[in-house]
């Protein structure tokens, strides 16, 4: 099934990248999977790169977040870097953009996601979108395109 740019997948987080769930989401059928972690992770596009902004005046800080995420993954280092704007940053706060300037996060932190596999459009039906604010509101949606 060749489509232009691979194969698509919707990644849905919660907002806020500590909460525990989803409660109560029912996937519509098999092309979904839920993914639960201990603690938040990083959810990307995969494909395309992305870079990190600081939340207070959109400075570039893709560098120093890149350090900074190496460190927390590893378990060596906090979920935050310190800005040049002056500023701590939890690393979940940051803007993360894809070039191009897409209204969709380019990655997120987690400790769930809720995955529609092969997804036939970037665009999820209205009664996809109702389920998941029903059962973990607020929500952002990463279109991934895995690599490979
Ligand atoms: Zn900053």
């Amino acid at each position: 099934m060749a489509r232009p740019g691979g194969r698509l997948d919707l990644v849905f987080v919660p907002v806020d990248p500590d909460a525990p769930g989803p409660d109560g989401f029912v996937p519509p059928d098999e092309g979904w999977r839920v993914e639960r972690h201990p603690r938040a992770v990083l959810y990307t596009r995969q494909q395309g790169g992305f870079s990190a902004k600081c939340p207070r005046d959109g400075r570039d800080v893709t560098a120093a977040f890149v350090r900074a995420h190496a460190g927390w993954r590893d378990g060596v280092g906090p979920r935050a870097l310190v800005c040049p704007c002056g500023s701590s940053h939890d690393l979940a706060a940051l803007r993360f953009v894809a070039p191009g300037g897409s209204t969709h996060p380019a990655a997120a932190y987690a400790r769930f996601a809720v995955i529609q596999l092969d997804a036939p459009s970037a665009t999820p039906d209205s009664a996809t979108t109702e389920a998941l604010s029903a059962s973990f509101g607020p929500y952002f949606m990463i279109a991934r395109r895995p690599a490979g």
